[in-house]
């Protein structure tokens, strides 16, 4: 069996206690690779050979940094191939999708950031005749980048890439259930001739090799992708030896279609932002209220469309719904599905486990699933449930429809589908949410702020940002 190692020190190494996790493909059920179970120790070893590299790193300008970035970005297009077949086995995702969003996005992350360095300027501040302040952006150091398993390599790179741009070295964990593909990157980054040590990739769980980088006095910053109650946690640890936070939590976002929409376009992307990645993308719009003189009318043509998911294998080009990630989580979507019925929600669509004949048969297969009748304020409709299960809910004045799309403890991203301008601009700008799409969904330029409000995250990811989020700025003063 295939035993994933660490990338310490550009080394592929295994975990100095030898201790494994089983990695699971979620279509089978079945383990197909095993992952080091590192600990402390792995960490300390990453931190030190990160902390050997930084000076050079740091020294190098910038658009020598920048090329090898690009470097990596053209190896992982040429590999794009094998990178989505790996993506789709170890996350269950249809392979489309790792092939078309995924893998390419991944790459996108490593030229966006490779060029960044000659696209930004810097800051000075000119008081004529008295002073002139410029801002120079120190890298901080080693930093840390945890990442979850919807979209692996996607929002590992997304973190990683920023990072490595703006001089700093990184210790990085990908979530230890889709470790596969921050695996083939660390061969990658061999073989674009990356410094040893400027990017060390360490294998494990979160308690475990999580924890230990988010305490290691010398990681300067942690940026984090994941669940609000791990935010909540990486906060009380790393708050008080203040450290950067970058946190990047969890969502259920509001979808808003008024009657005015593009119908046709509405609906079909409301199909998309519900289901896609089974539900499982921290973006997906989970709650979706239609204006009541076309409720029935959309109504009807989702549920029409939903009827057409195909779900299946992953790996077949035809499968638009693949496995959910894991039998736990599989087992928290189906306990939100019997909690939807308790609360007097009608189900419209879905709600059933789905067994599959033949290689799938032991895969964590569900109905893409719509419920209606769900009071706003019930937990349905307030909690995050992160896979494919979605809720229809009519309204009839804008003031109405704000109330209950804000009605969450969670402020990541919301859509609204209207032609009226002035409406799009006004309901738009009072949706708690970090992220507000019109007329669209998941439509993204890297340059953007990127992040969420309220229980959502802190801080913004994307473009300045980033490079900010990653550098400690520091003013210098010239008296004239
Ligand atoms: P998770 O919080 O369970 O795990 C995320 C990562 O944190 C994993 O690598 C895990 O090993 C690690 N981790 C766990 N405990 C840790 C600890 N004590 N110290 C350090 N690291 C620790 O989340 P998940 O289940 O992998 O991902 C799903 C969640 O991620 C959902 O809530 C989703 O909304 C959120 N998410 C948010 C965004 C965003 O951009 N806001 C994007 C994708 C996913």
């Amino acid at each position: 069996m295939l035993h994933l190692l660490n990338y310490i020190g550009g080394q592929l190494l295994p975990p100095r206690a030898g201790r494994y996790l089983d990695n699971v493909d979620p279509a089978t059920g079945q383990v197909y690779s095993l992952i080091p179970d590192s600990d402390a120790d792995d960490v300390q070893q990453a931190v030190a050979a990160a902390e050997a590299a930084f000076p050079a790193w740091r020294a190098l300008p910038a658009e020598q940094r920048g090329r090898l970035l690009v470097r990596i970005s053209e190896l992982i297009e040429r590999d794009l191939e094998r990178l989505a077949q790996a993506e789709s086995v170890d996350n269950g995702k249809p392979i489309k999708l790792a092939r078309t969003v995924d893998i390419p996005r991944a790459a996108s992350n490593f030229a966006f950031f490779g060029t960044a360095a000659g696209h930004f300027a810097s800051e000075s501040h000119l008081q004529e005749g008295v002073a002139l302040n410029y801002t120079v952006r120190h890298p901080l150091g080693v930093v840390g980048c945890i990442s979850p398993w919807n979209l692996p390599l996607y929002l590992f790179t997304w973190k990683i890439a920023p990072a490595l741009a703006a001089g700093n070295c990184v210790v990085a964990k990908p979530s230890e259930i889709t470790p596969m593909t921050a695996y083939l990157l660390s061969e990658l980054c061999m073989e674009a001739g990356l410094p040893a040590g400027v990017l060390n990739i360490v294998h494990g769980t979160g308690p475990g090799a999580g924890q230990a980088i988010v305490e290691h006095p010398a990681v300067k910053a942690i940026s984090f992708t994941g669940g609000t109650a791990t935010g909540a946690h990486i906060a009380r640890t790393a708050a008080p030896m203040f450290k950067k936070l970058s946190l990047e939590l969890g969502g259920k976002n509001p979808n808003i279609v008024f009657a005015d929409c593009d119908f046709e376009a509405a609906v079909a992307t409301s199909v998309q932002s519900s289901f896609a990645n089974q539900g499982q993308i921290c973006l997906c719009g989970s709650r979706i209220f239609v204006e009541r003189p076309i409720y029935e009318r959309f109504k009807a043509a989702f549920l029409e469309r939903v009827a057409g998911l195909t779900v299946g294998d992953p790996l077949a080009e035809e499968s638009r719904q693949g496995a959910l990630v894991s039998e736990p989580h599989l087992q928290k979507v189906l306990g939100y599905i019997d909690l939807a019925q308790q609360e007097g929600g009608r189900l419209l669509a879905g709600g059933q486990r789905v067994h599959l004949q033949g290689r799938c048969a032991g895969g964590y297969f569900l109905q893409p699933t719509v419920f209606e009748g769900l009071s706003p304020e019930c937990r349905v409709n307030r909690e995050e449930i992160f896979g494919p299960v979605v809720t229809l809910t009519p309204f009839d004045t804008d003031d109405e429809v704000l109330g209950w799309a804000n009605n969450t403890d969670y402020g990541l991203a919301a859509t609204v589908w209207t032609r009226d301008l002035q409406r799009a601009h006004r309901v738009g700008q009072q949706l708690h949410a970090g992220v507000v799409w019109v007329n669209t969904w998941l439509l993204r330029d890297l340059r953007t702020p990127f992040g969420g409000m309220k229980n959502s995250g802190v801080g913004r990811e994307g473009g300045v940002e980033a490079l900010r989020f990653f550098t400690e700025p520091q003013n210098v003063c010239i008296k004239l």
